[in-house]
């Protein structure tokens, strides 16, 4: 099998250099990527959710997998929960005055594929699949990073501290800035809506630290 493509070219080099050509490098990731096989989730899936949004984007969000709609539609965030994502970065955005959208940013997950009855991603499959995500991180190499969830950010910050202890404060993967927060879906329960003030808070910080 071929290796995967990095943002250098070179197989098995990483490099924090940006990446000249950071769509072409997406394309190369997605193709390495195919019909995956490569970990037990793919049994229940209709689409791998790949990622969307600007290559060259200053700011990436990552959350931990798709959903039911997303797995329809191959999409990542555009169930209930990506609603929300959108009408936050939206509305932060214009009530602090910075010219962006969600269009303007990319978004993905640590796994592309739909864990069954949405329960959580397994650690093997997280590190199954984390080497896309990675590699997608390495081509766009954002601004910042803002990561959505414990579980993802248990993954891609190595930690095992829960989200409401590391949420609001600048961490860090490969020398990018990272801003934890709470995930969208976990804001939409009754019981977490105090929360949505701190996530507001979060994303407020991680909107003017790449765009101001
Ligand atoms: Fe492949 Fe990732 Fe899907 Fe597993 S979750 S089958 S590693 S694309």
């Amino acid at each position: 099998m071929p290796e995967m493509p990095t943002p250098t070219g070179a197989a098995g080099q990483r490099s924090n250099a940006p990446t000249a050509d950071p769509l072409k490098v997406l394309q190369e990731i997605q193709g390495y990527m195919g019909e995956c096989t490569r970990c037990g989730l793919h049994e229940g899936r209709n689409k791998i959710v790949f990622g969307c949004g600007p290559p060259d984007a200053k700011l990436v969000f990552v959350g931990e997998g798709p959903g039911a709609d997303e797995d329809a539609q191959g999409l990542p965030f555009v169930g209930q929960a990506g609603k929300l994502l959108t009408e936050m970065i939206n509305n932060t955005a214009q009530r602090e005055g910075i010219p962006i959208a969600r269009e303007d940013v990319y978004i993905c997950n640590v796994v592309k594929c739909r864990p069954p009855g949405n329960r959580n991603p397994e650690p093997d499959e997280m590190k199954t699949c984390g080497q896309f995500l990675e590699r997608q991180l390495e081509a766009i190499r954002p601004k910042a990073i803002c990561v959505l969830g414990g579980t993802a950010a248990k993954y891609l910050l190595k930690t095992t501290q829960g989200i409401t202890k590391i949420r609001g404060q600048w961490l860090e993967w490969h020398g990018i800035p990272v801003m934890p927060t709470y995930h969208p879906s976990f804001l939409l329960r009754p019981y977490a809506q105090d929360k949505k003030r701190e996530a507001w808070l979060d994303l407020r910080a991680a909107l003017h630290f790449v765009y101001d």
